[in-house]
């Protein structure tokens, strides 16, 4: 576990010597009479005494963090503001902040951060946590730089990494500390440095959406190879790389995840709920503070709650350049800062796993929704959602399980019809194995409303298909494609899609499945790279994704994916690497508006 020990600077060590027990002594007098010491213990040093705000345990953390914010000192630290954003769980901010703090430190104070952790003190009981002094006004011999702030944040990473306990609490701060450390080192060019403590805090948040992409930006640099622009500011400055460009998903969506978690995006891009629809009416999720800070993030360019290692938008760069826009919604807020919406255009009903497969990638046994809480789910759609979907333009469902499978998938699809929502387009998401004639039979009142049916398969053949789509018949799959095939001639549905999520299993197939696709009648085929839903270990996910540039087959992939197959405007896919076959930007650019445009 002691892995940064050796690694703390002479300097850091050498900080800890009498003048430091001296300012120390507070705090000592302090864990005294309080008999422990204090998960976080700030205290706010005078000329003449010393004040304490404690966060004994992480069940006192809201109220700590509370009061964290009203000290008048934090509004001149940018680390307690790091500290306070941490806490929050505002990672990217938390990263920006000790990041910020290392370059400039404070204003008009200074803090100091101290270890008595293995060395001598006059207390019977160890001290396991850093104590943080803050110096209101600072004092004179206080001398600082940028190495030894970074110095210290790193020890107090190391301290928090080798305790245990108070885990929420501890695991934020290593996430933003981490963070923070691989933008100062990044910036330095101390790659190697940045990639040891992000690796360290990704055993702690290994979902981490900032950690990942840090990550991914520094093994690209590690490996002499250039890190995409939108990257950049994960282990350095910000760039301003997506400052001219603005997404509209945040304005325009309403999604419903499994536990009625409501968001703007794909869950796995944007993780960050705005409200949740089991628990709250539909008008308080619509603008909540969660809402408004994810429009503002994709107006000031951070898009901070976004994943730019997987929204395919910011991969291939064909978010709408601000001075584009003329949609009123979306102009009005960047124009003026606007960020409630009277209404939203789409949903995305994915309140519901229910599936009759269970896909190695996505879940490791089958999930069917119990009684109870499906029924429970039912009433939320017939009471909220309709009324809802009546005034909205799209509905996608459903991403997270099998929509033939789900009572409140289907619950809908029998409601909508053209006279309570006259705008409606439907999107549906299958694994193609329940769309049979007699379900589309049944259905009559969808005729007209569906735009899309996406399909998604995996495989080109009986073996791998039945392989990755586990509990999957491939006759029954061919016998229900063939239907659709003919369904998507017939013009009943608009548009049939088949996607593939590639990874070791099957990327060797991936020119076989565009062929697939053609013979089946579908508009287009969709590359993914597969992501960790969670039914891997990552262990097994490294083992699997070939297209992380660590994987032993990376090779291989590259080589694949340059063939000119992919380059067609037929063929969907968030290849980002170097020779890999395309469309330009332009022809992406009209592809989506062509394909999107809801008629
Ligand atoms: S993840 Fe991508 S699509 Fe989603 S809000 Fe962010 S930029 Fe837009």
């Amino acid at each position: 576990m002691a892995i940064f020990s050796k690694a703390i600077p002479k300097v850091l060590r050498r900080s800890v010597e009498a003048k430091d027990t001296l300012r120390a002594q507070p705090f000592f007098d302090r864990i005294r009479a309080i008999g422990h010491q204090p998960f976080i213990q700030i205290g706010i040093q005078s000329i003449s005494k010393t004040d304490f705000l404690i966060c004994s345990t992480q069940e006192e953390l809201v109220e700590f963090a509370d009061a964290l914010w009203i000290l008048p000192q934090r509004a001149k630290s940018p680390f307690l503001s790091g500290m306070h954003a941490a806490l929050s769980l505002e990672f990217y901010d938390a990263g920006e902040l000790f990041f910020k703090w290392c370059l400039n430190g404070d204003e008009g104070i200074s803090v100091g951060i101290f270890s008595f952790w293995n060395k001598a003190h006059p207390l019977r009981l160890p001290l396991e946590f850093p104590i943080f002094a803050i110096f209101d006004p600072p004092r004179a011999t206080q001398v600082s730089t940028p190495s030894k702030r970074a110095a210290a944040l790193t020890q107090m990473l190391t301290m928090y990494h080798e305790t245990t306990g108070n885990d929420v609490a501890r695991w934020s701060l290593i996430e933003g500390l981490a963070l923070g450390l691989s933008k100062f080192h990044g910036s330095l060019e101390e790659y190697a440095t940045a990639h040891r403590y992000v690796e360290v805090a990704l055993r702690y948040s290994p979902k981490s959406i900032h950690l990942r992409a840090a990550q991914h930006a520094l093994d690209l640099k590690l490996a002499g190879k250039d890190v995409p622009d939108r990257l950049v500011k994960f282990i350095g400055a910000d760039n301003g790389a997506l400052i001219g460009r603005v997404c509209p998903e945040p304005f325009k969506r309403f999604d419903i995840g499994p536990s009625g978690e409501t968001l703007v995006c794909c869950g796995h891009w944007v993780p960050t709920p705005i409200g949740n629809i089991m628990t709250q009416e539909v008008e308080d999720v619509l603008n909540s503070p969660a809402a408004r800070k994810i429009r503002a993030s994709v107006l000031d360019g951070s898009y901070k709650y976004c994943n730019h290692l997987e929204c395919s938008a910011l991969i291939q760069g064909y978010l709408p350049k601000k001075e584009t826009v003329t949609e009123p919604v979306l102009r009005r807020a960047i124009d003026h800062g606007k960020l409630n919406v009277d209404k939203v255009e789409q949903m995305l009903f994915a309140f519901d796993q229910s599936c009759n497969l269970s896909c190695p990638s996505c879940r490791v046994k089958t999930i069917i929704e119990k009684p109870a809480i499906r029924d429970v789910k039912t009433e939320v759609v017939t009471k909220k959602l309709m009324p809802l979907l009546s005034g909205i333009k799209l509905l996608d469902i459903n991403p997270a399980g099998e929509v033939f499978a789900s009572k409140p998938s289907r619950r809908i699809l029998e409601m909508v019809n053209r006279e309570k929502c006259p705008d409606l387009c439907i999107d549906i998401i299958s694994n193609g194995t329940l769309f049979t004639e007699k379900e589309w039979q049944n259905l009559p009142n969808l005729r007209g409303m569906v735009r899309a049916v996406r399909i998604s398969t995996d495989g080109a053949t009986k073996a791998t298909f039945e392989k990755l789509r586990r509990l999957a018949s491939w006759e029954v799959f061919l016998k229900n494609m063939r239907f659709l095939a003919g369904l998507r001639a017939r013009g009943g549905i608009k548009q049939l899609k088949m996607s593939f999520t590639y990874q070791i299993d099957n990327f060797r197939e991936m020119k076989q499945f565009v062929e697939f696709g053609k013979s089946l009648n579908v508009d287009f085929v969709i590359f993914e790279r597969l992501q960790n839903l969670g039914a891997y270990t990552w262990e097994e996910f490294r083992a699997k994704a070939v297209h992380l540039s660590a994987h032993p087959l990376h090779a291989e992939f590259l080589e694949t994916i340059r063939d000119p197959i992919f380059g067609q405007a037929a063929v969907w896919h968030d290849f980002e690497w170097e020779g890999a076959a395309r469309l330009s930007e332009s022809e992406a650019v009209a592809r989506l508006n062509a394909t999107q445009s809801i008629t």
